[in-house]
């Protein structure tokens, strides 16, 4: 099963995909964390393309898109993958048109007030990539899965969510009219048990 989970930064869209991996063993190639994983490398490349995350503008896509079909590649991709923060902006769905068709393109839609308080507030593990809210309960700014102590990432400081969500709202709506035939749409306003309910269901039907 090949899916592309759209939505902007901080609306769930990472959590969401977890839980489709864990129950349909299909793997999140989440776009944010490979380009970090290159940018931490400190590579000429990586530097280039932390100057680009830490302003919460998009990387290009030609760069982008190397990064992506090394990653569809290998061999855990075989039997399909979940696309988190792929494609962007509507060049990029042509760019992947042309290596792949997609079962499915889950929306994930939350208010644009909420998410930039879901981000102010989101708060990352440098050592396992967790990530935790500073507003849940029984938050203590460390790790919940391996103690070490939580940062903020420089892209989710006020100024850098205002650019991110700007690039989501300019970009948005040429993807959704893209894949309309495709499309399942879900709110994450409730709980991400509540936002999965609905997607485990209809990625049930897509697998009967
Ligand atoms: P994310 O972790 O998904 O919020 O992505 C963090 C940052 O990585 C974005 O603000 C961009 O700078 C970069 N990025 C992630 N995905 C893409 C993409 N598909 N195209 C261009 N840049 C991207």
């Amino acid at each position: 099963m090949k899916l592309i989970l759209l939505g902007a930064a901080g609306s769930g869209k990472g959590t969401l995909a977890k839980k489709i991996t864990r129950d349909f063993g299909i793997p999140q190639l989440s776009m944010g964390d490979m380009l970090r994983d290159i940018a931490s490398s400190g590579s000429e490349l990586g530097k280039k393309i932390g100057e680009y995350q830490n302003k919460g503008i998009l990387v290009p896509s030609d760069v982008v898109f190397e990064v992506l079909k090394e990653r569809l590649s290998q061999k855990d991709c075989e039997n399909g993958y979940i696309l988190d923060g792929f494609p962007r902006t509507i060049d990029q769905a042509h760019l992947l048109a042309k290596v792949t068709e997609v079962d499915a393109v889950i929306s994930v839609e939350l208010a644009f007030d909420e998410i930039e308080r879901r981000l102010a507030a989101r708060r990352t593990c440098p050592k396992c990539g967790d990530i935790d809210n500073a507003n849940y309960e029984g938050f203590t700014g460390n790790c919940r899965k391996c103690q070490t102590p939580l940062f903020q990432r420089d892209d989710d400081k006020p100024e850098a969510i205002r650019t991110r969500l700007e690039v989501y709202k300019q970009n948005i709506t040429p993807l959704i009219n893209f894949y309309g035939d495709r499309l399942f749409k879900v709110s994450s306003a409730g709980s991400p048990d509540e936002t999965y309910k609905p997607v485990y269901d209809f990625l049930k039907t897509l697998e009967a």
